[in-house]
């Protein structure tokens, strides 16, 4: 995003504008993060904003500032298709291709409002009029915080909108550990306390609000993780039945797959999780290094995300998908094998 970018999006902001702000489906913590930072800059100047997300997410990322004005399509496609088609602008956070956000897609492509991409994922699609998409950037949030300095308004940040940046930064970089962290993330975040991000409680908030059955399907997932030692590779499984053996509620799978990466030797781990509503095997990729966890998902399981950290899925059924998985990385051997 050049200078005139920059230049042509303020004069755009100078007066009030409808506003529609759209994270990815299955918003993460940088999803909602960055949409509602981006909320709360955006309203300091009355323009008319929402934020559309495609569905739910989890219970963990519900204390956000301003998180209960969030529409869920889903669930609310009238209200939310008459936003889309009155906006003047659409912001779309934390994703770069209009496949991501399920059931909208229709909605926001036909939109006629002019449609501005903040986002760090790899390769992405022409849709917007303003891209902002840099893959070194650590998250989205950092992206939002980066903008809004740009648009000359660090001092507008405030408490809330610092919290909600804060809140997605530390969830996209595994609380500052993966190696998108850069100093300039760190020189954020500290600016992020400064304007008042509580970290302590932020951290509290997201990560020590455990259930008991979250905890016995974590077990379960860590009694089915599976090592492939001459691939340096690491899987776990869980089948709908086991999920709902615990109750399983949306978000409680996440960060699983990290435990087969934080084995010793292992490079690269996945977990296949079976939805049964959706008839699919949702995939989790994360990689350690040069491996681009990215380029596998995008060729063999209809995904994508980042070089170290990806998604994707598979209609094949749980076994065959594993079969398949195994299948495919003697196709790797070169960056795999010890
Ligand atoms: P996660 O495994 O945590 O769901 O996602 C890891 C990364 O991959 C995130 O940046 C996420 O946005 C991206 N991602 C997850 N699922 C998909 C998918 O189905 N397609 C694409 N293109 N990216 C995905
Ligand atoms: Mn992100």
């Amino acid at each position: 995003m050049n200078k005139d970018d920059i230049n042509s999006i303020k004069a755009l902001l100078s007066s009030p504008k409808a506003i529609v702000i759209i994270p990815h489906k299955n918003p993460d913590g940088d999803a909602i993060g960055s949409t509602l930072g981006l909320y709360r800059y955006l309203k300091m100047y009355n323009h008319n904003v929402i934020v559309i997300a495609p569905n739910d997410y989890p219970d963990f990322l519900k204390w956000m500032p301003d998180e209960s004005t969030i529409l869920k399509y889903e669930s609310q496609q009238e209200e939310s298709d008459d936003y889309i088609k009155n906006a003047d602008i659409l912001f779309t956070l934390d994703f770069n291709s209009l496949s991501r956000i399920g059931d909208m897609e229709a909605a926001v492509t036909a939109a006629q409002g002019m449609k501005i991409m903040i986002d760090h994922h790899q390769q992405p699609d022409q849709y917007a009029k303003y891209m902002y998409s840099d893959v070194s950037m650590s998250s989205t949030c950092e992206m939002v915080f980066n903008f809004i300095d740009m648009l000359g308004d660090s001092d507008k940040i405030n408490s809330d909108i610092a919290t909600c940046l804060y809140a997605g930064i530390m969830t996209d970089t595994g609380s500052f550990r993966f190696p998108s962290t850069t100093s300039a993330t760190h020189h954020i975040i500290g600016n992020l306390i400064e304007k008042g991000a509580r970290n302590s409680d932020i951290h509290n908030n997201i990560y020590d609000t455990n259930s008991y059955e979250r905890l016995q399907l974590l077990g379960r997932a860590l009694s089915n993780l599976k090592v492939i030692p001459e691939y340096r590779t690491a899987y776990i499984t869980l089948s709908q039945d086991e999920l709902n053996t615990f109750n399983f509620k949306k978000g409680d799978t996440e960060g699983f797959v990290n435990y087969g990466l934080s084995l010793k030797g292992i490079i690269f781990a996945a977990i296949f999780i079976e939805n049964q509503q959706e008839n699919i095997i949702k995939i989790s990729l994360r990689s350690k290094g040069d491996f681009s966890v990215n380029k596998l998902s995008r060729t063999h399981f209809s995904g994508g995300g980042h070089t170290n950290a990806a998604g994707g899925k598979s209609d094949l059924n749980l076994n065959e998908t594993i079969d398949k998985f195994i299948s495919i990385l003697p196709q790797y051997k070169q960056d795999l094998k010890a």
